[in-house]
């Protein structure tokens, strides 16, 4: 075949826009492998071969998709940290085409709940339309679109079609969350071939990316490797990171569901097998099958990685390596009190704690913390100017009122009715030492018992007028709430049952602003010894709601005295500053993975 030069046709365009687009700033990340001792990674991992995570949750709405929780937020913030630090990054996940809003209103003893769903339109947000790739999925062929944001040394890889649905919707065993599930694994890692990749790794973020780490045995199967070898390499390159607690907890599929959306995709007979041989009397779970494609496997805090209770098919016991999540500093944190933590020195230029942290965190005084803390105020009330309450008003707080808050989902094991059990009780906290208590967290659409408990909740709130003038639910939590709060609020709760949170990450959003945190020992906390933080204890969950009380009243009591507050707030940022840090989780899993 004769090839043209200087000649342009639109097959030449077509292959000039799926060539291999450059990043900005790979070659800086020198400087962060060696602050981190690991020069050796320039040779793992490079522009073409770049770290790959996947995950079907993220939450990063500056870019255009909203998630649904923490899961989302980690992925967002492993991103970005990977961004700061010039880490060759690829992020794999769909881009949802619509996304849900919550709206509340209490009124008159009545509660108006309902979701709203909203299109969302990836060339606004400054994605690239590479071209489409086709997977098979209930009999059909289907046609993804693949769109890619270049940010820094990272990307943003996406899969999604105008029927690609919502983040979670439908039932999670259901044939429309399989048919996502397998458009992300098969669609993305033929997404990532297209944009010109290969994966040096692949991170699984949780079960619902299994199909991409089969996708590429599939490939390696399908294309003359020998199977062993391939399941040998891609267990070898694949990293699993649990967050959840209990394998019985999680949804199944049928062996029928995967005749039509999961074995139509695979190009390897001995794949076939080695997938249909994993089937348990014609059911299976992801996570069974994930444990077994994926020889690296974490957990996502120390507690979290011991008590994980999964089981391979041999009836093994899986071992998790403990890797706390961290937070991307900057994202989380006020801009003053990010500015402050490294003019101190108490945080380096990776957003690293300083190799004599203590003993500068050990220097910071009262006066500080209060001064920085009140022009962190400034941006809470900038964002409660247009955020309502449940009465639809937008709350005021006076400047010499304490702030406490709970955010977070509002799911039965983060308890956030337990400051309620004894009303009379709260509002005299409240009033006593002039407390406004925020309150932001949306239910799972559908999830009745919980929007029954928030209209409960909203009820004693509505009929105690203490509590009605003093305690404020914000609806729709989202990034601007999670991060308007942790800068803004003074005390910040959490309260999980023992046990049942895997990591967290608001509580570190709270520490990480110089607020105090009154909290279970449990999830990333739980790093930490429980006399780092105000810990909630007890043995029944009456002896936790009067200890929650005491606290309360406690971490009010040192916002008035300089020098309990400076040693409540040194005391948490000494014990987790090395776990808050999102560079000191890449560091963790660059040190797993290679
Ligand atoms: C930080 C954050 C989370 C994480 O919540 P945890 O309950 O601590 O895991 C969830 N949602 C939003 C909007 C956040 O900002």
């Amino acid at each position: 075949m004769e090839i043209s030069v200087g000649q342009t046709n639109s097959s030449d365009n077509l292959a000039d826009k799926l060539l291999f687009h450059p990043l900005d700033n790979i070659e800086d990340v020198e400087e962060f492998y060696t602050a981190i001792n690991r020069s050796s990674l320039t040779k793992a991992l490079s522009e073409e071969r770049p770290y790959t995570y996947w995950t079907i949750e993220l939450y990063d709405k500056k870019n255009g998709i909203r998630g649904g929780g923490g899961l989302g937020v980690l992925a967002a913030d492993t991103r970005r940290v990977a961004e700061e630090q010039s880490v060759p990054f690829v992020l794999v996940t769909p881009f949802y085409p619509s996304e849900q809003h919550q709206h509340y209103e209490y009124r008159n003893g009545e509660s108006l709940n309902y979701t709203s769903h909203e299109p969302v339109d990836y060339s606004q947000y400054g994605f690239d339309f590479l071209d489409t790739v086709n997977i098979k999925a209930g009999g059909q062929i289907c046609s993804l679109d693949v769109v890619e944001k270049i940010l820094g040394s990272t990307r943003i890889l996406c899969i999604t079609e105008p029927g690609f649905g919502e983040l979670y919707s439908g039932e999670s065993g259901g044939d429309h969350r399989l048919y996502q599930e397998v458009a992300l694994g098969f669609g993305g890692y033929q997404a990532l071939k297209l944009a010109g990749l290969k994966p040096a790794i692949m991170q699984l973020n949780e079960v619902a990316t299994f199909f991409a780490a089969l996708a590429r045995l599939d490939e390696l199967a399908s294309n003359g490797m020998d199977f062993y070898e391939a399941v040998v390499y891609t267990r070898k390159h694949t990293l699993y990171t649990n967050h959840t607690l209990v394998q019985a907890a999680e949804a199944d599929f049928s062996y029928d569901q995967f005749e039509r959306y999961v074995f139509p995709n695979l190009k390897s007979p001995a794949v076939r097998k080695w997938l249909s041989d994993k089937f348990d009397n014609g059911r299976i779970r992801l996570s069974t099958v994930t444990i077994e494609i994926a020889e690296l496997r974490s957990g996502v805090s120390k507690l979290h990685a011991r008590v994980a209770n999964y089981h391979d098919l041999a009836g093994n016991k899986v071992k998790f390596k403990a890797v706390t999540n961290g937070i991307d500093i900057p994202t989380w944190t006020s801009e003053a009190i990010t500015d402050f933590l490294e003019e101190k020195g108490i945080i380096d230029k990776f957003y690293l704690p300083a190799a004599d942290y203590e003993e500068k965190i050990d220097q910071v005084t009262a006066t500080e913390i209060k001064s920085l803390k009140s022009k962190a105020r400034a941006e809470l009330n900038q964002v409660l100017s247009h955020r309502v309450d449940q009465y639809g008003n937008h709350p005021v707080v006076e400047d010499d009122a304490l702030i406490y808050d709970f955010k977070r989902r509002f799911v039965d094991y983060k308890r956030p009715w337990l400051p309620f059990t004894d009303p009379a009780r709260i509002a005299e906290i409240l009033e006593k030492h002039n407390i406004h208590y925020f309150l932001a967290g949306r239910v799972h659409e559908g999830d009745s018992v919980m929007s029954g408990r928030l209209k409960n909740l909203l009820t004693i709130v509505d009929q105690n007028p203490i509590l009605k003038r003093r305690v404020h639910y914000l609806p729709d939590y989202d990034e601007e709430l999670g991060r308007a709060l942790s800068v803004g609020a003074n005390v910040s709760i959490n309260t999980p049952i023992v046990g049942l949170e895997a990591c967290g990450t608001s509580w570190m959003k709270d520490i990480i602003n110089l607020g105090i945190l009154i909290s279970t020992h449990d999830g990333g906390v739980a790093d930490a010894s429980s006399d780092s933080y105000l810990n909630i204890s007890g043995s029944s969950e009456h002896q936790e709601v009067e200890s929650l009380y005491q606290r309360m009243e406690e971490a009010a009591n040192a916002w008035h005295s300089d020098f309990d507050l400076e040693y409540i707030i040194k005391t948490e940022l000494k014990a987790y500053l090395p776990v808050i840090s999102g560079t000191r989780m890449l560091k963790d899993y660059l040190d797993f993975l290679f």
